[in-house]
């Protein structure tokens, strides 16, 4: 199989050309209880188009909760979601938007997301699974979805399995391939719940790889929940840490993982390493 030459970062080039640009989401004072559950307690973040967030916390502090409003999978209480300036979930009367207004939304402000579990249709090859979505959810003549699909399978190191189902690729290949999909639609904005968290520690790095590209050669904007300090490091623009409802600390990677500031966010990442 193709190996991905590591691609450096240039973070001063990335800051200057994100100082230019536009919010690609914006997330204001958003709230949202399960029952008696308030698991996210006014969250305020705003992302730059090209910007790459890595998003810490603790278990059960809401990572995939604040995703998953983000990628409207989940309704909230209080507070706006915007992404690409057009207001997600609710109408401007505040009402929730229909199933249907809310996936036509989605599809036209373009949110990806890629899950821990992968969540690839097991029926389905690898080409399928890209090109299928293309066709259905998006319209794109069957020719042209299966041109995409083994073109994106090419980028993330898997032309030569492109006729494989799931259950015969590893954890590794399953989540490159549900990249790939993901990114298939041209989404203007990429979410990552704890993308390496189910792999097995010798296929961690593959993925990350191909996440570093989206970041370093696509520009792509994405929100990575993850418990990979050193990858945060690396390639986030800004790393927020989210505990208690609330987001504790964020800034530079250095800043909030070296000389965070606030003694939970203090307590949580010495106990990570
Ligand atoms: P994280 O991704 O940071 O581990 P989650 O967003 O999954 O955190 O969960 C945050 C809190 O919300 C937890 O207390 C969890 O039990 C609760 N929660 C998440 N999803 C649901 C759900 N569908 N129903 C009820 N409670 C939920
Ligand atoms: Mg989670």
């Amino acid at each position: 199989p193709p190996r991905l030459p590591p691609a450096p970062i240039d973070h001063a080039a990335r800051a200057a050309a994100l100082a230019r640009n536009d919010v690609a989401v914006a997330v204001k004072a958003l709230r949202k209880n399960y029952d008696a559950n308030i698991v996210l307690d006014g969250v305020d973040l705003a992302v730059r188009n090209g910007e790459v967030i890595a998003l810490l916390g603790p278990s059960g502090s809401g990572k995939s909760t604040l995703l998953r409003c983000i990628n409207n999978l989940e309704l909230w209480n209080d507070g706006t979601i915007e992404v690409g300036g057009r207001r997600l979930g609710f109408n401007h009367l505040g009402k929730p938007l229909s199933p249907r207004m809310a996936a036509q939304a989605r599809a036209e402000v373009g949110v990806g997301m890629v899950f821990q579990q992968f969540n690839l249709f097991g029926h389905l090859t690898a080409k399928e699974n890209i090109a299928g979505p293309l066709r259905w959810v998006h319209g794109v003549a069957p020719a042209e979805a299966e041109r995409r699909a083994l073109q994106l399978l090419e980028r993330v190191g898997l032309s030569h399995r492109a006729d494989a189902l799931p259950r015969h690729l590893s954890g590794g290949q399953q989540q490159r391939v549900a990249i790939a999909r993901a990114i298939a639609p041209n989404p203007s904005v990429l979410l990552l719940d704890e993308p390496t968290s189910a792999l097995d520690p010798e296929l961690v790095n593959e993925v990350l790889e191909v996440i570093r590209r989206l970041a370093v050669e696509d520009g792509l904007t994405m929100i990575i929940s993850t418990h990979q300090l050193r990858f945060a490091s690396e390639v986030a623009d800004r790393v927020v840490l989210l505990a208690g409802g609330a987001i504790i600390e964020e800034g530079p990677a250095d800043q909030v993982l070296n000389h965070p500031k606030n003694p939970v966010a203090q307590r949580f990442l010495s106990a990570m390493d």
